[in-house]
């Protein structure tokens, strides 16, 4: 039987392992990115979650759901937590090779992310997404049933009958657009970060799986809900390299310029290590109110320089790119579009609303997140839903695919400059669809995506497609998809948060 896998991070890559373990299986794997290690995944830093030394997969379940705002789904997080650290050790240590940080005593040194009630995310350093991803992908190369395409981007699905069949695929090498048959397709592609001006996502998250299925008439849900981090480093570079919670967790703390520490009064309790959507809102507040172009994050008050180099070499690093020394110097950070907790609609097998179609990790929405993602989730939730996924479709009978002739497609250039109707779309999705959102913001930026989305299908339709326009197009209408789920939802919910809303006016904490 034949599997396309639209993705190689770690879901992806996950799902095509355990589908490998078949020989009668064969795999086709195919990445937009150029390299593959190019992902969201390759970014990942703060780690992922496993099953700690005092823990138990109810204390996960419950953490999961209270950053959620009570909407997870329960089901999800008891698959996730019961199954997920089986899978930390069988596929990423015992397949993969991959070595998390351990203790001198040999014993796995577990982090403390914020909201969690016990240590319990394993890392490598801070380069956590990066060892991942490279041990996942030269163990898939060495499968021989496995092929791994890169520098290939999937442009739409093929759905007969109401099944899906594959999907049209373009060449970025050749320009050429073709369709790739399988009786099985994992939609894998990522997140949505892209689409706002600020984001620590890389420039293949921008919404293409969520177009996809849309288009093919998948059932989408909690597209409202988009999780931002509170700490970017904010300097002179696209997208924002990320600050992780876990230098929150190992003290650091959140000044403004005026060295006042805000998150005292806001979260007295949890303080820096309030849940996200708090710290960031409350980020977001001290600079709209006051006029900060953005406020400090203090480690070296907390921590020797000795401690934060080895904690965190990847901070450090990024840092100097930019002059700073974290050692000794307060970081600027500003909150950024981080995660999608929203996605295409999926059972607890990765299967979508359209038969032979699954989706997977960030594209899809199994329910786990709720309103809001616990940190270091959703690795674990690529590993998993990756894994069950393809045991799903090991139990499944072929489909007779059809015959599918390659679409025609014009030679003419767009007759815009696709990267500045990108930037105007991520500047109005910051603006009016980022932390704070109100009805008059949300209905301008519906009306200019409608504008934007007509310019944009009418040079898809008479032009070239490249990759830059089929991402525009794809982020176009995921936007749309966005600001009209925010506009519908007046309530308040974790990352979803409108000033206008009924709580906000009553004042209901
Ligand atoms: C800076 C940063 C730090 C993070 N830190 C953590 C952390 O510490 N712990 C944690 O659990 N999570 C973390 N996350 C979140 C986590 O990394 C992602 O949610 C997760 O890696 C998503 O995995 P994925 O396999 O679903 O997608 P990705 O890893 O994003 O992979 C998507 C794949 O799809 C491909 N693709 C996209 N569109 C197309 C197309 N049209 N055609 C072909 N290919 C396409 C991409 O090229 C890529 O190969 C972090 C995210 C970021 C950005």
């Amino acid at each position: 039987m034949e599997t396309l896998i639209i993705g190689c991070g770690i879901a992806g890559a996950s799902a095509a392992l355990r589908l490998s373990d078949d020989p009668s299986q064969h795999i086709t794997i195919i990445t937009r990115a150029p390299d593959p290690e190019d992902s969201n995944t390759s970014w990942a830093q703060g780690g992922i979650v496993t099953r700690g030394l005092d823990d138990n997969p109810s204390l996960l379940v419950e953490d999961i759901v209270r950053a959620g705002a009570g909407l997870s789904s329960r089901q999800a997080a008891y698959v996730l937590a019961t199954e997920g650290p089986k899978l930390v050790q069988s596929v990423l240590v015992e397949t993969c090779g991959v070595q998390f940080d351990r203790a001198d005593d040999g014993e796995l040194v577990y982090g403390l992310e914020a909201a969690h009630s016990r240590r319990r995310v394993v890392h490598k350093g801070d380069k956590t997404g990066a060892v991942i991803t490279r041990q996942l992908l030269l163990t898939l190369q060495a499968r021989p049933n496995i092929t791994l395409l890169t520098d290939h981007t999937a442009v739409d699905l093929m759905v007969h009958d109401g099944h899906c069949v594959g999907a049209t695929v373009l060449n970025r090498q050749t320009g050429e657009i073709e369709p790739v048959l399988a009786h099985h397709t994992i939609l894998a592609t990522g997140g949505v970060g892209q689409l706002f001006r600020n984001t620590t996502n890389p420039a293949g998250a921008r919404g293409d799986g969520v177009a996809m299925a849309m288009r093919a008439g998948a059932t989408i849900s909690n597209a409202e809900y988009i999780q931002f981090h509170p700490t970017a480093m904010y300097i002179n570079e696209h997208p924002f390299p990320l600050v992780s919670e876990a230098v929150r967790g190992e003290g650091a703390i959140l000044l403004t310029p005026d060295g006042r520490r805000f998150m005292l009064d806001v979260d007295p309790e949890w303080k820096e290590l309030a849940p996200r959507d708090v710290v960031a809102r409350a980020i977001y507040s001290e600079m709209k109110l006051n006029g900060y172009e953005h406020v400090w994050l203090d480690i070296a008050s907390q921590r020797s320089p000795d401690y934060i180099r080895e904690r965190f070499p990847q901070l450090v690093e990024n840092c100097a790119k930019a002059g700073i020394d974290p050692t000794c110097d307060p970081i600027p950070v500003v909150p950024a579009a981080h995660y999608f907790c929203g996605g295409i609609s999926v059972d607890l097998w990765g299967q979508t609303s359209v038969a032979g179609l699954y989706a997977i990790g960030e594209v899809s929405c199994t329910g786990l997140h709720g309103a809001n993602r616990l940190a270091s989730t959703s690795l674990l939730e690529g590993l998993v839903w990756g894994d069950r996924a393809a045991r799903d479709i090991l139990t499944r009978d072929t489909y007779h695919l059809p015959r599918i002739i390659p679409p025609f497609t014009s030679d003419a250039d767009p007759e815009f400059d696709i990267q500045q109707m990108m930037g105007f779309l991520q500047n109005l999705m910051w603006e009016h669809v980022g932390l704070m959102r109100d009805e008059t913001g949300l209905r301008q930026a519906h009306q200019h995506i409608q504008w934007l989305r007509k310019q944009v299908e009418k040079q898809y339709r008479y032009s070239r497609p490249t990759d830059a326009l089929i991402g525009l197009r794809n982020a176009a209408q995921v936007a749309g998809l966005i600001t009209d789920a925010a506009l519908q939802n007046q309530t308040s919910t974790g990352a979803h948060y409108r000033t206008d809303s009924v709580r906000e006016r009553l004042h209901v904490s």
